[in-house]
């Protein structure tokens, strides 16, 4: 039997009805942000089943890792393609939120992953926080740590450099940009500890990169990457 609060919502959603951020279909009231088929057709990696996945792959040799995965692939026109819209630049980060929620359901099921102390979300600079009024990255780490019962530390790594200018830079030019972006303020809360860097898409894993960079020379710190896309 559903509720009379459960059925006021079903009601009010035939006027306002909540939009999955997937395929644009209203959602019931018992489906939060991405609905039934969207979460069954999603395009999983299964990368955390596999050390040598593809993103970690890309990883190797550029810094030290625990391991690394990402949640989805990213396909041009695909459902993944349209929730990240919708995260980053229609002010839904409740999806990020619930497809690291989603991750995590299966993280937690996977007898090899292991669980880290400590989440740290890829920060995102000062003036674009400030435009979009949230860190995508973020809302996917909180998505992440509630299923997994792991804090978010979202101070941990701060953005030093505006980025937005690099286009304009050489290529050898953008990236050592790009390498002084990020610094870590207080080493010593991650002194022995396990942390997992959490950002939303992964193309050239430039940005993990200098993230790690920030962190290098920690005593006893292991790092795990997470993205929530991968671009195949
Ligand atoms: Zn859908």
């Amino acid at each position: 039997m559903k509720s009379l609060a459960n059925l006021l919502q079903d009601l009010l959603s035939l006027f306002f009805p909540e939009l999955c951020a997937g395929c644009g279909a209203s959602l019931f009231s018992n489906e939060r942000e991405i609905c039934t088929s969207c979460i069954y057709h999603l395009p999983v990696t299964n990368f955390h089943k596999d050390p040598s996945n593809e993103l970690a792959k890309q990883l190797w040799g550029r810094f030290n890792f625990k391991q690394a995965s990402s949640f989805v692939f990213f396909r041009k026109g695909g459902r993944v393609q349209n929730i990240i819209h919708q995260l980053k630049y229609n002010k839904r980060p409740k999806a990020g939120f619930r497809m690291g929620e989603l991750y995590a359901i299966a993280l937690n099921n996977s007898e090899t992953w292991q669980k880290p102390d400590l989440i740290i979300p890829v920060p995102l600079h000062p003036s674009r926080l400030r435009q979009r009024g949230y860190n995508q990255s973020e809302r996917i780490a909180e998505g992440l740590a509630s299923v997994l019962q792991v804090p978010v530390a979202p101070g941990s790594l701060v953005r030093t450099e505006n980025t937005q200018t690099q286009t304009k830079r050489s290529r050898f030019g953008r990236y050592e940009n790009l390498r002084d972006a990020f610094s870590c303020p207080d080493k010593k809360p991650l002194v022995n500890k396990h942390v997992l860097i959490v950002d939303d898409v992964m193309t050239t894993g430039a940005t993990l990169e200098s993230c790690c960079l920030a962190l290098a020379g920690i005593d006893g710190l292991s790092i795990s990457i997470i993205t929530l896309a991968f671009t195949e």
